[in-house]
């Protein structure tokens, strides 16, 4: 299957002489994400913070959301809240490839503690009755000097939305992963502890099944106007910042190159 393929040939490439080449921004994302707001703000474009979108309405060849109107529209949110937004305007087809995908969703368990739990920055876990996939030591990749002395851990679970697990608290959560750390992690100190936290993403993978391809949605879709670019279109390779700021390009250059006139 291509998809595995190429994660297998990412993560293999990335490597140089069994030394993998990783990279980190410094302050997270969120420095990026911050430069482009202000880029855009001085570019004179209008930013609505904390506003959900429900549906648009197309009047007057025009799109209206909560109010505004607009010449095209491009959804980046996941295809299930898309169909939604886009309901009346997708054609059968459309609507069929978007139902064809399915998601799981994720829950990250972020843990500060005193001490290291391993040497490693990735272990991934295979083994069935451990309740999560991967423990991730952020601080085994970055210094712990940069958070005070403190060790940053994730502890990484994806599973299906109706999984109790995606339904617990973060204690209760913490309560059953314990166990499973303590097996893991040499002298593990409950001590060692001082905060976990849990960060829930619904839509967090879509599943590559065979033919995946088919069911891929252009960028463009039938409606004039009408714009879409997500996770599930990133193929073959697996979904990543770095292909949502290329997907990004394309779906701009794309309503840039189209025929309506934008005053
Ligand atoms: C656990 C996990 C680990 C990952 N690790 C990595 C990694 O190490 N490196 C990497 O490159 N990528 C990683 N990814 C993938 C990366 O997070 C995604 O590829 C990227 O976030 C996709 O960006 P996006 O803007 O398309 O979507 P998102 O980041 O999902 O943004 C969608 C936004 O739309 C908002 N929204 C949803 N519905 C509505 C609505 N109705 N109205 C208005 N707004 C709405 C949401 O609140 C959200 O802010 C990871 C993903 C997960 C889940």
């Amino acid at each position: 299957m291509a998809w595995l393929w190429g994660k297998i040939n990412l993560r293999s490439s990335s490597s140089r002489l069994l030394t993998e080449c990783l990279g980190y921004m410094n302050g997270s994302f969120d420095k990026l994400t911050k430069e482009l707001e202000n880029y855009l703000i001085k570019k004179g474009c209008k930013i609505n913070y904390n506003c959900e979108i429900k549906e648009i309405i197309q009047k007057n060849e025009k799109w209206e959301i909560n109010g505004n109107k607009y010449d095209y529209v491009l959804s980046t949110v996941a295809y299930p809240i898309t169909k939604k937004i886009y309901r009346n305007y997708l054609t059968e087809i459309e609507k069929e490839k978007i139902d064809k995908i399915k998601y799981t969703a994720a829950r990250t368990m972020m843990i500060i503690s005193k001490k290291p739990f391993t040497d490693f920055y990735w272990l991934n876990i295979g083994e069935k009755d451990i309740p999560f996939g991967g423990i991730i030591e952020h601080t085994n990749m970055v210094s712990s000097k940069k958070y005070n002395g403190k060790n940053i851990i994730y502890i990484s679970n994806y599973m299906y939305s109706d999984d109790k697990l995606y339904t617990l608290s973060e204690r209760e959560l913490y309560q059953i992963y314990e166990p499973y750390l303590k097996k893991i992690v040499k002298n593990y100190n409950p001590n060692d502890i001082l905060e976990y936290h849990i960060y829930d993403e619904l839509y967090a993978q879509p599943i590559i099944e065979v033919e995946y391809s088919k069911n891929i949605l252009p960028l463009k879709l039938e409606k004039q106007g009408l714009y879409v670019a997500t996770m599930p279109q990133i193929y073959p390779e697996d979904r990543g910042m770095n292909y949502a700021i290329k997907m990004g390009y394309e779906v701009a250059n794309l309503i840039i190159k189209s025929d309506i006139h934008v005053n």
